[in-house]
């Protein structure tokens, strides 16, 4: 399938899920997640119209940030090191991993001395898989509240992955479990801005995420594909 035809795929489905629960289609941005290709192939993505690009490391973006960095609207996805956080602030607009403190106050000092705002969402690890990054659900209060103080970092929504499993429907508890904590915290107003924003929902369980309230859908393989794949462009 060529990249027009997943695009167009993926619009069809992502605005079919939105009519089945009641949303507004400009309510669910999509960020191409270009992990899996080449800067040529990334480049044919930004062409496409996408706007939003998400990669989730950095020795993987860097190539493609010197090539394409003044193109596009840039997400860090991945988990994030320490000491990784200098290459991504002013590069990264918004950062989808956000877990601890010690990671706050490093993208803090880093976007103060840039004299900028990086936008984050709070990783929060809603299926309680071992293998998976964030905070217990239980934290996210304490954690938002610590980190309020903070002026160069926003604190804009939450993000969480869900289990891959064969049947998306499978994957529903975790995203609605993210909204209601979403809801919850809102409602306490720990962060200055109103926490609006729900990160959910990649190509295997995209549909299930936007009937539970998705904003930001991270998508790779189903949307950008693979460069292996034939007829790419
Ligand atoms: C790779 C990745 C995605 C996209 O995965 P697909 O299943 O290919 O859509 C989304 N989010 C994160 C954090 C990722 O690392």
């Amino acid at each position: 399938m060529s990249l027009g035809d997943r695009i167009r795929k993926v619009n069809e489905r992502v605005e079919a899920a939105c009519q089945r629960s009641g949303r507004a289609r400009e309510d669910v941005n999509i960020i191409a997640v270009t992990k899996y290709v080449s800067v040529s192939a990334m480049s044919a993505v930004l062409d496409s119209g996408f706007l939003h690009v998400g990669e989730n490391r950095w020795q993987q973006a860097e190539e493609k940030w010197k090539q394409l960095g003044h193109r596009g609207i840039w997400h860090y996805i991945g988990n994030l090191q320490t000491n990784k956080v200098k290459d991504v602030v002013g590069k990264f607009q918004y950062i989808h991993s956000l877990d601890r403190l010690s990671l706050a106050n490093e993208l803090e000092k880093k976007a103060a001395d840039l004299d900028l705002t990086v936008k984050a969402f709070v990783q929060v690890n809603i299926s309680g898989e071992e293998s998976k990054h964030g905070l217990e659900p239980d934290q996210a209060a304490a954690f938002l509240k610590d980190i309020s103080g903070l002026k160069h970092v926003h604190v804009i929504g939450l993000m969480t992955m869900a289990p891959h499993v064969d049947d998306p429907e499978l994957t529903r508890p975790v995203f609605r479990g993210l909204r209601e904590l979403r809801d919850e915290l809102d409602g306490q107003a720990f962060t200055p801005e109103p926490l609006k924003e729900l990160s959910m929902g990649m190509s295997n369980d995209f549909e299930v995420a936007v009937e539970e309230g998705a904003t930001w859908l991270r998508l790779g393989s189903i949307l950008v594909g693979k460069e292996e794949d034939e007829a790419w462009v």
